[in-house]
Parts: structure tokens; C-alpha cells; sequence
């Protein structure tokens, strides 16, 4: 360290005392000295000119959150889907571990192990995401397969997926390169007929193509804001080999695809000509594999870049009503917070939750048409009891929400169809 009074920074000419007075410091080598800014500013332009991170991702340190405590995490917001929530759980700790590898390390490397999940529309996929986010100490975003299209037509160029984890990273390129980005609606991009096709498919084939691209591991050029590219933009290059991916899709009638997989096993898978008949639709999910996938559209390339396939179960009854009710943030619990910031209690007697739950179950939305039953049957009350001062109790029960529903848009909808 200098200790003259005299000396001052080699780059920017201020004297040791001015730096040290402005809670600065002064750094000495062989020829000369450098100050704290200096150094900063040397870092920026260095880190802009060579357009790449100065340090690389191993460089991160990351507290890492085992497998065990991210899934328990999972459970107090999440109900079921143990299988889905397991492989989350590994794949997002091997992906800290994985950033945390030496990057001169000649031995071992770990790969990446990008994730798809299969499973019916509202059972979970993004919610599951979303909350995984939440805990995640490394930047994170969803974005939509079915706005993609081939470089040429109209709709997004794959790159704009980055755009959005760009944005999540704050710009920083090298954050961006560790993060994590959930494709939600996969199976909309399936190619329509398992042959590779001699017209164009502009949905489909093309934008597997395109995407596989971000998958591989590869340099690819990020219009900051988003949109087409066009020639005058100024790129980033964002390097996705460190970034995972975690795919979602419902892929209606998948179903078929594995049964009838299953069904042509040859002989001595079980020994029992009755098993796979006895396949109840819901539990042939599990069985769910990169095989079947293919069948259903997806191209063998972008299997192979998605290791993983997982899969959720439909929700039945008794997984929506604790959906109801038990999560951290239920949406039985948002009403009761909601009347309790009024001074009212709220109660939601046992046969309006199974009530509830029934309609669910009668429009196939899974769990995501419960927020809109439970709005319809809420909207009155909401309305007309912050003028009742004197309330203290409010009871939903089965009258009153049947009553409420059976007014509803929603309910007269069904009634039509
Ligand atoms: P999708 O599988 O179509 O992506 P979502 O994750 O968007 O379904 O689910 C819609 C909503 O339903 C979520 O925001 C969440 O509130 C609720 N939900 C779905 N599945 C579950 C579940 N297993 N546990 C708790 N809430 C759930």
C-alpha cells in the first residue's frame, strides 16, 4: 500500500489523501498505483468490450437448498404431485451444483438436465414453476411456446425467450446465464403428424427446431427489448449452455399414445393379458415417456434435450378441496384474510366447499376453475358487507352458494352447452 502523501492513482491522477478522504483506496504495484474507481470502471469497459462475463458462472457461490427442504417448500403451497415436485427438486439443486463446478475442472463434467412436465390443464405445471421461483436465488421466467414461430413469420422469434430472463436478471448477461426459464404450452408446438412433414409447418417443426437451439447449449443473439429482430438492433449474446429449462404441456390425448404403447409390449411385461386393460386413464400418466412424446409430435432432437419427463395427476375431489382449504395461500383462506380486514369472520360451511368443488369437477378446469366458482358465488357479499358495520359473522353455506352460482354467467354458460 502507498504510503507517501504524494501519491496519487496512475489512471486518474487523484491524490492518496483525496481517495482515502472520500472512503476510497489506493492500490500500489511495481510501476505505479490504482484507486477503487479505477478498477471499477476498468471492470465495465472490459466486461462491455468483450461482450462475454469477465468472471465465469462457476465463480458463483450459491446457498444451496437441498432437495429435501426446496420440495417441502413446495408442499405448503403445492398439493400432491410428489412425483413432479421430487424431480423439480433435484433438477434445481444439480443445476446450483452444477454452476458451482470448477470450470477448469478436466474430470467430470455434470450436464444439464432439462425438464418436461406432462400433465391435464390446471393441475399445477406453472403454479409449480411460479413457486419454485420464489425460492430461487437465480433469475427466473415463464414464457409461451404458442407465440413462437420460425424466424420469418409473424409472431415472436424464439430469442425473445431470453429476452424475458434478460429482463428478470436485470440486464446483467451473466446472472441471465445461470437462470432458469419455464416453456409453458410445449405439446401446442408438437408437429401434426408423426412424419416428418414436406410442406412447411410453421407452428410446429420449425419452432422445435428453433428452440432446440436454446436448449443445446449454444451463443444465441437477444434482442434486449424483444419483438423481431431487425438488422439496426444492437444484440446481446447470452450463452444458454448453463441455463435450464423446464418445459410444460398438457398434450390432450397422450393418453392413447401410451396405452396403446403399453398394450403392444411383447410378451412377458407382466404375464397378465388383463393388466393393461385395467389402466385407469388417470393413472396412465405415469407411464408417460420420451417414446410416447414422439408419437405425439415432438421431435426426437428436443427429447433428447429434455432428460426428464415427469408427469401430474388430474386432481380429483379431494385434491381440489384441499386445494381449497389447505395450501399457505388457499383460496378459502384469502376470503376469510379479505372479510377478516373488515371486521367480519368469515365461514364456508363443508357441503359449499364439496359444492364448489363439484362444479369444478363439472367443467374440467382443474384447479383453476375454483378462483372463478368461488369469485361468482363471492362477488355479492364482497359488495354489500363493507357497508353492514355491524356484521361480525358471515356463514357460506350450501343455499347461499347455490344460490349465488345458479345466477352466474358461468353457470348459465353450462346450462346452454
Ligand atoms: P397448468 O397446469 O395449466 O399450468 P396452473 O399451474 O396454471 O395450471 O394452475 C392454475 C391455478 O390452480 C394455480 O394458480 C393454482 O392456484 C391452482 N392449482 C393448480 N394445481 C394446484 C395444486 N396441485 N395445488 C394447489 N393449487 C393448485
Amino acid at each position: 500500500m502507498a504510503s507517501n502523501k504524494k501519491v496519487s492513482c496512475s489512471f486518474c491522477g487523484r491524490a492518496k489523501s483525496v481517495i482515502e478522504s472520500n472512503a476510497g483506496m489506493l492500490l500500489s504495484g511495481i510501476e505505479g498505483h490504482i484507486c477503487n474507481s479505477c478498477i471499477q470502471q476498468g471492470y465495465e469497459v472490459i466486461k462491455e468490450e468483450l461482450g462475454a462475463p469477465v468472471a465465469s458462472a462457476s465463480h458463483h457461490q450459491f446457498e444451496l437448498v437441498k432437495p429435501k427442504d426446496l420440495k417441502a417448500y413446495l408442499d405448503e403451497y403445492v398439493i400432491g404431485q410428489e412425483e413432479a415436485k421430487r424431480h423439480l427438486s433435484v433438477a434445481v439443486y444439480n443445476h446450483y451444483k452444477r454452476l458451482m463446478q470448477p470450470a477448469s475442472a478436466d474430470d467430470v463434467k455434470i450436464e444439464k438436465s432439462n425438464i418436461l412436465m406432462v400433465g391435464e390443464t390446471g393441475t399445477g405445471k406453472t403454479y409449480l414453476a411460479r413457486t419454485l421461483a420464489q425460492k430461487l436465488q437465480v433469475p427466473f421466467c415463464i414464457a409461451d411456446a404458442t407465440v413462437i414461430t420460425e424466424a420469418g413469420y409473424v409472431g415472436e422469434d424464439v430469442e425473445t425467450i431470453l429476452t424475458r430472463l434478460l429482463q428478470a436478471a436485470n440486464y446483467d448477461v451473466e446472472k441471465a446465464e445461470c437462470g432458469i426459464v419455464f416453456i409453458d404450452e410445449i405439446d401446442k408446438i408438437a408437429r401434426k403428424s408423426d412424419n416428418p412433414s414436406i410442406t412447411r409447418d410453421v407452428s410446429g417443426e420449425g419452432v422445435q427446431q428453433a428452440l432446440l437451439k436454446l436448449l443445446e447449449g449454444s451463443i444465441v443473439n437477444v434482442p434486449p427489448q424483444g419483438g423481431r429482430k431487425h438488422p439496426d438492433q444492437k444484440m446481446i449474446a447470452v450463452n444458454t449452455e448453463n441455463i435450464l429449462f423446464i418445459c410444460g404441456g398438457a398434450f390432450d390425448g397422450i393418453d392413447r399414445h401410451i396405452s396403446k404403447r403399453l398394450n403392444a409390449r411383447p410378451i412377458g411385461f407382466s404375464g397378465d393379458d388383463t393388466f393393461h386393460d385395467s389402466f385407469e386413464k388417470d393413472q396412465i400418466m405415469k407411464y408417460v415417456s420420451a417414446q410416447d412424446l414422439k408419437s405425439f409430435g415432438l421431435i426426437p432432437e428436443l427429447l433428447g434435450r429434455l432428460p426428464v419427463v415427469t408427469f401430474l395427476n388430474p386432481l380429483d375431489a379431494t385434491a381440489l378441496l384441499s386445494i381449497l382449504t389447505e395450501p399457505k395461500n388457499a383460496l378459502v383462506k384469502q376470503y376469510e384474510k379479505l372479510f377478516s380486514m373488515e371486521g367480519v369472520a368469515l365461514h364456508f360451511s363443508p357441503e359449499a366447499l364439496s359444492y364448489i368443488v363439484e362444479q369444478a369437477m363439472q367443467y374440467k378446469l382443474g384447479a383453476r376453475g375454483l378462483r372463478s366458482i368461488m369469485e361468482a358465488i363471492m362477488t355479492d357479499a364482497m359488495f354489500e358487507i363493507p357497508s353492514q358495520s355491524e356484521l361480525t359473522d358471515f356463514t357460506i353455506d350450501l343455499t347461499y352458494a347455490k344460490s349465488k352460482f345458479e345466477r352466474t354467467v358461468f353457470h348459465q354458460m353450462k346450462v346452454v352447452a
